[in-house]
């Protein structure tokens, strides 16, 4: 609707929020768009109409944000990630819009219960792990610090699997999180676009061609139509859009074809173009290398960049104004596409010079590099990307043409090194390098830690760096406050509030003032008390769930995130038997009791990580099923972890496990949540771990093993796993008991190969950090032993970690890539 300047429109009328109002709401919600009364209504109903009630409030937020992004015309940020891990919304949303206590209190009066019916929420999953949680808790912060920003995914109908445990083993289940429809979206087919997949090319037939212009004919074609969610930052300030992408066939040719008689042609192409968006790839830091997973990385790009050139013209008018008007961020190189997608942009459909639009390029994309895994480098097999992609990839060969001639111009670099440089590795079957496309395309290259950004220089991008040594900085990671500390762990924030006031609800840092009642005895037992509720919560859980007996004064020990053999929950295991046979050998000794917790998800291909599950399984039954332990240690897989299951887990951590080997866990963010719930870490200098010590102080956390540099020493001089074990008793006999089928008599050769690995090469340092690691947990048992020394350090680390909120990680974005001042 074109509406005069001057025209007056109805506006709702402001909001107020008191619980009457809100129960009233909530039931008019209930009534005229559920269509159930009061006395019909199931758990699932109100949840619906609880969720419309804190909607509608967003809505308001997020309509007036969207007028002031209009009026300030400033720098827009957006942020495309394959994968955003976000979890449940209602108590975010509410908790944001700050109507929590009021919501509570609306439902207390209805007689409904607020936490009975927030479980019955699906976890929105869409995403594997780490790197998917970061894009939701930057999405999440860029609303707070008020920075007008788009992030831009893939609508998946299938998120992440659900990991049921049968007979130990895992089993992926199909997770359906669109079951009962999804309140929080809202469709937006008028913006919907064409995204094309080979074809052809040929020179553009126009008056004034530009010499590069090109047109390209796609032989196969599916809509990108958007569904926008909003994500709303703390106290309401801003409300920001998340938009999904859902790929959809192009309907007149669907009913030609139908019309025609074609109905297996029209149904195949339908379910082509759905098949896109169908499901999210299971695997976490390794690419899946399939032609699927090409076609979702260049669907969900190109929608993206169409959207945001649309939007740029509709407001500026003209595209050469991109880079000050939008910032672009890469998560990963899963949209590395967009680089060569915004060149085909600008030279074909906006006619530019080649040269004129590669400098808009690079003057508007960042990419984040998360992983120095060789293996989890993206490429793509030059005739599949030429196939799908013939136009990209010609642009690739420009880009390249030019990146390589100025890298001979420079005279720094040999042959060799020149072919690191290159974004086509020629090393047997030629491949597109994702990493060097999205390196060549940015003005800023950021790693996600200290340690992280620094191997970058040296290893992946060592001759890219040498070439623009301006380009590479570091951003370390954050998590939300919000979710990860006020919303999960109620009393904690309860009595970080009693002690301190409000400040630090605003700004993190101000969490420091805690540490004045670090060493008050009366604080101490007040936090140790808040802990325990906390365990003893997750113990009742964990109880209902999978029948599990746990003792809420053991001492909470707990390793969860995705499993894999660097992030070592291999270590952790055969620590857990080292332990077994020490108690078993030594009963009189005063053992501290210990549950340790394990819980993740493996890739479904990958056979070693599926196999360290079992082990965890079968190592539990073993050792809860003994009496001789006598309780003194359990061990527990938690099946299907996810954001959910987090927010129980953590806040009831004593421990947290941090273990990887060090170089190979870029940051990490399970490691900040644990220490701002006052959980002790024990871990190795490896990814923020490091700044973590830094700033909680290294008395108040558990550091063992060998540092990054000191790993490339070992194998640099010929590590040798099978001396290390022959001089480490407890860990000869623990791997020999595992080998041998101790924990696995229905199957003794089970864990030989995993255990063989171990003695042939340990690529993972497993045997030479193993002896520090046993000897740094019994200093943790020490400092157990004394509760109060206990408590002081777990406050410290709550006190000393506001550092690692998000908003701090995305402040520094903004002012050092974003250019927003
Ligand atoms: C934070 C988080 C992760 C990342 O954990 P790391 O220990 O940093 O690997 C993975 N999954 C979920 C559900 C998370 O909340």
């Amino acid at each position: 609707m074109n509406l005069k300047g001057e025209t007056q429109l109805p506006k709702p009328a402001p909001r107020q929020v008191d619980p009457q109002i809100l129960a009233h709401e909530i039931v008019e919600r209930l009534t005229y768009r559920i269509g159930k009364d009061a006395k019909a209504a199931k758990p699932h109903d109100w949840l619906h109409a609880v969720i419309l009630s804190i909607r509608d409030r967003v809505i308001d937020a997020w309509i007036e944000s969207t007028h002031k992004t209009y009026e300030e015309q400033g720098r827009r940020v957006y942020y495309l990630s394959l994968e955003f891990l976000i979890g449940r919304l209602m108590r975010d949303a509410a908790s944001n819009m700050e109507m929590l206590d009021d919501l509570q209190a609306a439902l207390d009066s209805l007689g409904v219960d607020l936490d009975l019916i927030a479980a019955l929420e699906p976890d929105a999953a869409l995403g594997n792990g780490g790197l998917g949680r970061l894009a939701a808790c930057f999405m999440e912060s860029m609303a707070t610090v008020d920075i007008p920003a788009y992030g831009y995914g893939i609508r998946y109908v299938n998120g992440m699997f659900r990991q049921e445990i049968s007979d130990g083993w895992q089993v992926e289940l199909p997770e359906n999180w669109l079951a009962h429809g999804n309140p929080w979206e809202f469709e937006r087919r008028e913006a919907s676009y064409e995204v094309g997949f080979g074809g052809r090319v040929d020179p553009a037939e126009c008056e004034n061609c530009g010499p590069y212009q090109m047109s390209w004919r796609p032989a196969e074609r599916v809509i990108a139509t958007p569904y926008d969610t909003p994500i709303a930052g703390w106290r309401g300030k801003r409300v920001n859009t998340l938009r999904l992408w859902e790929a959809q066939p192009i309907d007149p040719i669907l009913l030609d074809k139908f019309n025609a008689g074609d109905h297996l042609g029209a149904l195949s192409e339908s379910n082509r173009a759905e098949a896109l968006t169908r499901v999210l790839y299971p695997a976490d830091s390794s690419p899946a290398g399939q032609e699927l997973r090409l076609r979702q990385e260049y669907f969900f790009s190109s929608a993206s960049l169409q959207d945001i050139v649309r939007r740029h013209i509709q407001y500026f008018g003209d595209v050469r104004t991109l880079p000050d008007k939008a910032a672009i961020q890469l998560n990963d190189t899963h949209p590395a596409v967009s680089v060569a997608e915004l060149m085909r942009i600008l030279v074909d459909e906006h006619g530019l010079d080649f040269d004129e639009g590669w400098d808009i390029v690079r003057r508007t994309f960042g990419y984040t590099n998360h992983t120095l895994l060789p293996e989890a480098l993206e490429s793509w097999p030059v005739p599949l990307f030429e196939r799908l992609l013939p136009r990209h990839m010609q642009i690739v060969y420009a880009i390249n043409s030019r990146l390589l001639g100025e890298a001979r111009k420079s005279g720094q670099f040999d042959d060799h090194a020149i072919g690191t440089i290159s974004l086509i590795d020629e090393g047997g079957e030629r491949r597109v390098r994702m990493g060097n496309l999205a390196f060549a395309g940015s003005h800023s290259v950021n790693g996600v830690s200290a340690l992280h950004t620094d191997l970058m220089k040296v290893t992946v991008f060592a001759d890219l760096h040498k070439l623009y040594p301006a380009r590479i900085n570091n951003k370390t990671n954050g998590v939300t406050f919000r979710r990860w500390l006020m919303q999960c762990n109620h009393g904690l924030f309860e009595l970080i509030r009693e002690a301190i006031g409000d400040r630090f609800m605003d700004d993190a840092e101000a969490l420091r003032e805690l540490d004045n009642f670090a060493d008050d005895t009366a604080f101490q037992e007040r936090f140790l008390a808040v802990k325990r509720f906390n365990k003893v919560a997750l113990a009742d859980l964990l109880r209902k769930r999978i029948n599990a007996r746990i003792d809420a004064d053991a001492l909470f020990d707990i390793q969860i995130k995705r499993i894999h053999e660097y992030k070592r929950q291999l270590l952790n295991i055969i620590e857990a038997v080292a332990l077994y046979d020490q108690i078993r050998s030594h009963p009189e000794k005063d053992w501290v009791p210990r549950v340790k917790l394990f819980g993740g998800k493996a890739a479904p291909s990958y056979h070693n990580a599926k196999l360290i599950i079992k082990l965890a399984g079968d190592v539990a039954r073993a050792i809860n099923h003994d009496p001789s332990v006598q309780g003194l240690l359990k061990v527990q897989f938690v099946p299907n972890y996810n954001v959910s299951m987090a927010e129980m887990m953590i806040p009831a951590a004593d421990l947290s496990e941090q273990i990887s080997t060090a170089g190979m866990e870029a940051s990490g963010t399970g490691n900040m949540k644990f220490a701002v719930n006052g959980a002790l870490t024990i871990g190795t200098l490896d990814g923020a771990n490091v700044e973590m010590r830094d700033h909680v102080g290294e008395d108040n956390i558990v550091i063992f093993g060998l540092t990054a540099a000191e790993v490339n020493q070992r194998r640099a001089e010929g590590y040798n796993p099978r001396a290390v074990i022959e001089q480490s008793r407890e860990l000869g006999q623990a791997l020999n008991a595992i080998a041998s089928g101790v924990f696995s008599p229905d199957d003794p050769n089970r864990y030989k190969d995993l255990i063989q690995g171990i003695y042939d090469h340990d690529w993972f340092m497993v045997a030479a950090d193993f002896d520090s690691y046993a000897a740094a947990q019994r200093r943790v048992d020490g400092i157990w032993q004394d509760q109060a020394l206990w408590a002081k350090k777990a406050i410290h680390n709550v006190a000393r970690m506001g550092w690692f909120s998000s908003d701090r990680t995305i402040r520094e974005y903004a002012a050092d890539i974003w250019n927003m001042g």
